[in-house]
């Protein structure tokens, strides 16, 4: 999906595990469909490119809105680009020779600098709307469709690290607290 002019925004500052409580609840529907709504989706590009991200969720830049973006190649390498408002997710019917799911390492800017390996559906699909309230639908396999479902958790309040056992949860927030550490996807 093409979104003209999805560089225009203004990188905002992302939100970490534990900063804000508008990260660990779910997010309001969105209802207001003008200007402000166009902004707030190009920012979320632009803070999703700064951040060196495959993908972004509106609460991670401190806005409670059930949007995200998303710039992440799928099983074959193809960079699926778009956003979606007021998603809702689904596993659609697999094609010839697909796994359900698929074992592989997950990253968060929410949580910078540490991976973990998350199973997740190896196709997902989710639909919604774009800007002017029309119906949009993004269905991705592999590290896309991972994206899709990532970003989803995060529009309920569930960030990946909340979806592993307690003890690699901490080791991870204690790691990404740590010094140093590289930017995530
Ligand atoms: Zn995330």
């Amino acid at each position: 999906m093409r979104v003209p002019g999805r560089y225009d925004g203004v990188a905002r500052p992302i939100v970490t595990y534990g900063e804000d409580p508008v990260l660990h609840r779910r997010c309001a529907e969105v209802t207001e469909f003008g200007r402000d709504l166009r902004r707030l989706v190009l920012d979320m590009f632009a803070s999703m490119q700064a951040a060196d991200g495959v993908g972004l969720a509106a609460n991670q830049i401190g806005v409670d809105a059930r949007i995200f973006v998303i710039d992440c190649p799928d099983a074959e390498g193809e960079d699926v680009v778009g956003y979606v408002i007021n998603p809702t997710l689904s596993l659609p019917d697999l094609h010839e020779g697909e796994p359900a799911e698929e074992t592989s390492e997950e990253g968060c800017l929410s949580v910078p600098g540490p991976y973990a390996d998350v199973r997740r559906a190896f196709r997902a699909r989710v639909d919604g709307v774009d800007i002017k309230g029309e119906p949009i639908t993004i269905e991705a396999t592999g590290m896309a469709g991972r994206c899709l479902q990532h970003e989803m958790d995060h529009l309920d309040g569930t960030v990946y690290v909340d979806l592993l056992p307690e003890e690699q949860r901490e080791q991870l927030l204690a790691e990404a607290a740590g010094p140093g550490g590289d930017l995530p996807a």
